[in-house]
């Protein structure tokens, strides 16, 4: 029997989601922090709408290491902690941020823009302090879409050389890619770029229409089922995590269901396309496969947290809502204590769908998405295209509907 939340104890289904093994309400697995809000590009879908020149009123070095000795009081296992921007190469103290937290223990992990900052001499700096894993943003298979969605041309060619330098000197390299329907036809020929660059972790982030964002067209429900279908396929190739896409975790569920039982699953139209072309890119490409990388049960607030630029502590980058100040409470006490926080672990107090669906407690739904389009962060997530039989036994109302 495969239970909605992965933890049967049949072997198959106890690996198909990572579950953390540490409790989320206590401490997350991931911290953001956007160090400084600068940045050189103006990307269409800037989540932080960056600005040219650094805030003034962004956290010091000494407020940061601070936060970073906070964070590392959880102890052992240390959450990650992502250092992000606009450009975090536009702090000048960035080497000696990466060097205090992994003094503490602390997993350091960067996440810069392809601007002329980015050099392989402050790459080896960065990976001698300990930084150990770097992602760079690709967003199209072909510079003319890359350089479009980061309103700077030549940018494309640019995080090619990039990508190279951040391999030789030493890092893990991430690859993200916002995904809307201008570019999700390339996909196919972004998994055969993303294999060639030796890519440890493809992060595919489903568009938030919010920020810059806003001007984008994001995929439908049903398109964005379709994405994660095919994204299970690829998995046996190189690692993918589904960013603001947590029914990733439910596809997977279903779909390693389907494998055990025999059991067939109806695909969109996009999923039928994607899979051709890839199976043509595949068949250029030879690559080995690889036992798939299970996804992990985090979600905004739930294992994940984001800090802005300020000390301001979010659910996620992509959730507006503050819920407090680094420099006047802390952030563990934030993270554990904060009610809107905390709400967001209950999953049971969702409202329609996502509040009675099986799958609520290792999915949950993108809460920035369901924000973001409704306006209500506990509201279902409407990225989702499943129904939950339990919802033809809910009264109408408000929030009870599918879409
Ligand atoms: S209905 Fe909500 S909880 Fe269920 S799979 Fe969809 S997004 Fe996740």
């Amino acid at each position: 029997m495969n239970t909605p939340n992965g933890t049967s104890t049949r072997p198959r289904e106890r690996t198909a989601v990572r579950r953390l093994r540490h409790d989320a309400g206590e401490r997350p697995m991931i911290v953001i922090w956007e160090v400084t809000r600068a940045c050189a590009l103006v990307c269409q879908h800037c989540r932080a709408d960056a600005q040219t020149r650094r805030d003034p009123a962004e956290l010091t070095t000494q407020q940061g290491k601070a936060l970073l000795d906070d964070i590392a009081g959880y102890g052992a296992p240390y959450p990650i902690v992502v250092l992000t921007g606009g450009d975090p190469f536009e702090r000048p103290d960035l080497a000696q941020l990466v060097e205090h937290g992994t003094s503490l223990g602390l997993h350091m992990a960067l996440s810069p823009s392809v601007t002329p900052r980015l050099q392989p001499q402050i790459l080896r700096e960065l990976r001698a302090a300990g930084a150990a894993t770097l992602s760079l943003s690709i967003d199209g298979a072909a510079a003319a879409t890359h350089d479009a969605f980061r309103g700077v041309p030549g940018v494309f060619e640019q995080t090619m050389t990039a990508a190279r330098w951040v391999k030789e000197a030493g890092f893990r390299l991430q690859v993200n890619s916002t995904v809307t329907r201008g570019n999700v036809h390339e996909l196919p020929e972004l998994l055969r770029l993303v294999l060639g660059l030796q890519t440890s972790l493809w992060s595919i982030f489903f568009l938030v229409p919010t920020g810059r964002g806003q001007q984008l067209q994001a995929l439908s429900a049903g398109e964005v089922e379709d994405v994660l279908n095919w994204m299970y396929d690829i998995s046996d190739r190189l690692a993918v995590k589904a960013t603001e896409a947590p029914h990733y975790r439910r596809v997977t569920l279903q779909r390693k269901e389907a494998e055990a039982t025999g059991r067939t699953i109806e695909h969109g139209p996009l999923y039928e396309r994607l899979r051709a072309q890839t199976e043509a890119v595949l068949a250029q490409t030879p690559t080995r496969t690889r036992p798939p990388r299970p996804p992990i049960d985090v979600n905004s607030g739930r294992g994940f947290s984001f800090i802005d630029h300020r000390g301001q502590v979010y659910p996620s980058g992509f959730l507006p809502q503050q819920c407090g100040s680094v420099t006047e409470h802390g952030f563990r006490a934030i993270y554990r204590d904060n009610p809107l926080l905390r709400s967001l672990r209950e999953p049971s107090g969702f409202a329609g769908k996502c509040g009675v669906c099986e799958f609520n407690e290792v999915c949950g739904g993108s809460r920035s998405h369901a924000y973001a389009i409704t306006g209500d962060l506990l509201a279902s997530d409407p990225t989702c295209a499943y129904r939950p039989a339990a919802l033809d036994s809910l009264p109408e109302r408000p929030g009870h509907t599918v879409a």
